[in-house]
């Protein structure tokens, strides 16, 4: 990591630091003040945007248009603030990403989304941008209490997705120095070598998708992993109540649950008390809102929050849409005394999560995933996957503790979907030794079955 990147990433830290310490009416100052220079930026440098707000520059932020990630890949070109940045040649640039900390013309830092969800998009950051993201994952570590960071050496393990293109590789290529000794591997690598370079390098920190987390914690409980991490961090992922117990049973510690992705980075994150996720407020407006775009009150699971980065330059978003479901707490004190806004437990899935059945009285019913992680979670198993297929709901077992039968969970699915109003469709559990991962190394807790005209227009 380049010294330049290091003394501004530990500006920033000390800043964050102090925000912690922000009253609520300050923290809102701050976000007013931060919320007018983004959008000033963005009439100011994008065309897109002067077009994309019209008539409603001078209006609230609830007010303003919608931003999907299909309409940034649409309209890339005249989105982005600097004119020398163009789609074609962004693109070019990540065919070419080796693993190392390369900068597309000298200056910015690109990543790709999968495009699990949709179209694969794009998105990049100058050396500001950058040294937040930086800033903004540290500030995890920080809240959790690890002291590590830049200036103290502490051994981490990360295990997530580690194709160049990819965030967490990126991240990773830019941090890497001697003061945080980092082990990176990649989640769709076998479980058992991954088992093995934990046990020899030993981890002081372990950062992992959340599946990942849960399955490590399964190895530790079965004596095959032997490590003693003082810290774990789950992310990316669903992180079931089943998944947080058996790693509080395998190291002695509640792990730490948090909220990122490519576009934000860092959404939200648990603080030492875990009552549940802080929002990052001041770097990140987060509105958690339903199919309509209305927010939800407290205590209700939204449909997708919609982003707005306040410190995005390069490529402004405002009001962009995620399709993760989570819920404002109905309690929002926490006894650490921060302002940030918490959340009610984690993500619960995404809107794609949700699966629907037609109806007894008629029509259909959507069943949410709280509904499947409820039954789930009695089953002791290492990972599990719901399969909505055309010929019925199909449950894939990883790892299985002795003694379980399959026929008690069937009954308790079908119970559970009888309860929703949902005709029962044929159900059936498959024992495999491994839950098949995506191309990012992310194990789905639940899938729908898509008609093949919808898989080609997700997939083209
Ligand atoms: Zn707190």
């Amino acid at each position: 990591m380049s010294t330049q990147i290091i003394l501004k990433v530990l500006a920033l830290r000390h800043r964050l630091r102090q925000r912690d310490r922000w009253t609520r009416p300050q923290l809102e100052a701050h976000q007013d003040r931060a919320l007018h220079r983004l959008r000033r930026h963005a009439y100011a440098r994008s065309p897109f945007y002067r077009r994309f707000h019209k008539g409603v520059t001078d209006c609230p932020l609830g007010d303003l248009p919608i931003l999907t990630k299909e309409m940034v890949m649409e309209h890339f070109d005249e989105l982005v603030t600097d004119p020398t940045v163009r789609l074609a040649d962004v693109e070019a640039h990540l065919a070419t990403l080796s693993g190392g900390d390369e900068l597309f013309n000298g200056r910015h830092r690109v990543a790709s989304t999968s495009g699990s969800t949709g179209r694969r998009g794009i998105f990049l950051w100058d050396p500001d941008e950058w040294a937040t993201i930086l800033a903004s994952y540290n500030r995890s570590f920080d809240w959790a209490g690890v002291g590590a960071g830049l200036t103290h050496r502490t051994k981490m393990a990360v295990v997530s997705s580690t194709i160049p293109w990819h965030q967490s590789a990126r991240v990773g290529a830019s941090v890497h120095s001697p003061w945080v000794p980092t082990l990176r591997m990649d989640s769709g690598d076998q479980l058992g070598s991954i088992v093995e370079r934990l046990n020899d390098f030993q981890p002081k920190v372990l950062v992992a998708y959340a599946s990942m987390a849960h399955l490590l914690a399964e190895e530790q409980l079965a004596d095959r992993l032997r490590i003693s991490p003082g810290f774990v961090f789950a992310s990316s992922e669903v992180f079931t109540e089943q998944a947080r117990r058996r790693i509080e049973e395998a190291w002695g510690n509640k792990p730490f649950e948090v909220y990122a992705a490519t576009e934000p980075a860092g959404i939200a994150s648990e603080c030492e008390q875990h009552q549940g996720m802080h929002l990052f407020e001041d770097l990140v407006m987060t509105e958690v809102v339903d199919e309509k775009n209305r927010p939800v009150p407290p205590g209700v699971y939204g449909h997708k929050v919609l982003v707005t980065v306040l410190f995005s330059r390069t490529m402004p978003l405002i009001r962009y849409e995620m399709s993760d479901s989570v819920r404002p707490a109905t309690s929002p004190h926490c006894p650490c005394g921060r302002p940030f806004a918490l959340t009610e437990d984690g993500i619960q899935g995404r809107a794609e999560d949700v699966l629907r059945f037609p109806a007894t009285s008629g029509g259909q019913v959507s069943v949410q995933p709280i509904v499947f992680h409820r039954v789930m979670d009695a089953v002791p198993a290492g990972g599990w996957q719901v399969v909505q297929g055309p010929e019925g709901l199909t449950v894939l077992l990883s790892g299985v503790r002795e003694g379980f039968a399959d026929a008690a969970l069937i009954d308790s699915l079908r119970q559970e979907l009888a309860a929703q109003g949902a005709i029962v469709p044929p159900v059936k559990v498959r024992r495999v030794p491994n839950i098949p991962r995506t191309t990012v190394g992310k194990a789905p807790l639940i899938k729908a079955y898509l008609p093949a005209s919808e898989m080609l227009r997700r997939n083209p």
